[in-house]
């Protein structure tokens, strides 16, 4: 059976990338892998659209929000941190560890924070050191208005900016400079089509000059934005590098630069349109009152089991997605369209959905998602 993921993270990964995975190693010392990690720096520039570094550090994307955390603030300082799901709540659960002093801002589920609310929070609290922000919450498939955030937090203070961009990036707009965005972070197995083990971590000017700042006490060794800043001005790492990641890194990223940012964007934006019209064909509602380009939550129609449903697609659809998490655990489902994805893939997965929901006994007009997809990309 032929087995097709459609998880926001690990996502599927393009042959040429993993074929390039397979070559002999090299040193990371040697001029070829400098000259490879140079171009990786230039074209993840190019990914967050800014002119300022993005280091890779070899660690899941929870290491890079870490790393941020870690590397920018100490015991004391206050951090609001948005809370509309799992990642939100990581950065809760980092902002306590390293300062201990937290303003959470719970959302609902399925919702994004408004500018407006932001601003009431700001006002409250004027010692605010920086704000957490998620750009699209993996774990409810929403997506917030970074821009118009970004832009409240620069007019109302001086707090750092820093967005978990892991599912975000290469799916949504984004432009790190142009937004006043301090921090962002991506991870290698979400948007950029890679196995996991890597996070791209994008620093501002104000938060280098904070990093760097003279007597600051580190919290961190491995995961020091300061040590890996330091290496990547000359191209190099600190410590010995993913050198097989980076090398597909490379090959993954020059695909994107090949298909150019704002057309990987838009497809990301027509491939979801294309998902959430399928699965509402099948009668299926939709969880996201602000949905995510990378990943569509659907809840589970009336009568419908989960782990039914579920072992329909994988045992005989070969099909991953993935479950709802925390609350929603067998209420919602999600299906993933970040990183490797085209129009006939949306085929494929609503095609799916009707053949399991089929096998557990849930009707519906057969063809009749698959229709919607159609009509979605080619006009009725
Ligand atoms: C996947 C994900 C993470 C965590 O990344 P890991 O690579 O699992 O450490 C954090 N934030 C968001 C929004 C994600 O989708």
């Amino acid at each position: 059976m032929k087995k097709r993921l459609f998880t926001p993270g690990p996502t599927p990964v393009p042959e040429n990338v993993m074929l390039s995975m397979a070559a002999p190693i090299i040193h990371h010392r040697n001029p070829e892998f400098m000259e490879i990690l140079q171009r990786v720096h230039e074209n993840l520039r190019y990914l967050f659209q800014t002119t300022q570094p993005v280091v890779v550090l070899s660690c899941s994307g929870t290491g890079g929000m870490e790393a941020a955390i870690s590397s920018l603030f100490g015991k004391g300082e206050k951090v609001i941190s948005v809370n509309a799901g799992k990642f939100g709540e990581r950065w809760g659960e980092l902002v306590r560890l390293y300062t201990g002093d937290c303003i959470e801002e719970s959302v609902p589920w399925g919702r994004a924070v408004t500018p407006e609310r932001l601003k009431e929070l700001l006002r409250e609290h004027p010692d605010t050191r920086g704000v957490c922000l998620t750009h699209s919450e993996t774990s409810t498939g929403t997506a917030s208005d970074i821009q118009a955030l970004a832009a409240v937090v620069r007019e109302e203070s001086d707090a750092l900016v820093l967005v978990d961009g892991i599912t975000a990036i290469g799916a949504h707009e984004f432009r790190f400079d142009d937004w006043g965005v301090d921090v962002c972070i991506t991870g290698s197995q979400k948007g950029l089509m890679m196995p996991p083990g890597l996070a791209l971590v994008a620093v501002s000017e104000r938060a280098q000059d904070i990093i760097n700042a003279p007597g600051r006490t580190s919290q961190n060794f491995y995961l020091s934005l300061q040590k890996a800043l330091k290496s990547h001005a000359g191209d190099d790492t600190p410590f010995t590098p993913a050198v097989s990641l980076i090398i597909g890194l490379d090959e993954a990223l020059t695909m994107i630069r090949e298909e150019g940012i704002e057309n990987v964007w838009a497809r990301h934006e027509s491939l979801a349109a294309a998902c959430r019209a399928g699965c509402t064909a099948l009668g299926m509602e939709l969880f996201s009152s602000s949905p995510s380009f990378a990943v569509t939550p659907v809840w589970l129609p009336e009568g419908v089991e989960w782990n039914a449903f579920n072992n329909a697609l994988k045992y005989s659809n070969g099909i991953t997605v993935a479950a709802g998490q925390d609350d929603y655990k067998g209420k919602i489902f999600r299906i993933s369209h970040l990183g490797y994805y085209d129009e006939l893939d949306m085929l494929t997965i609503i095609g799916a959905l009707e053949r399991a929901l089929r096998e557990i006994g849930y009707n519906f007009p057969a063809g009749s998602g698959v229709t919607a997809v159609q009509q979605a990309f080619l006009g009725s």
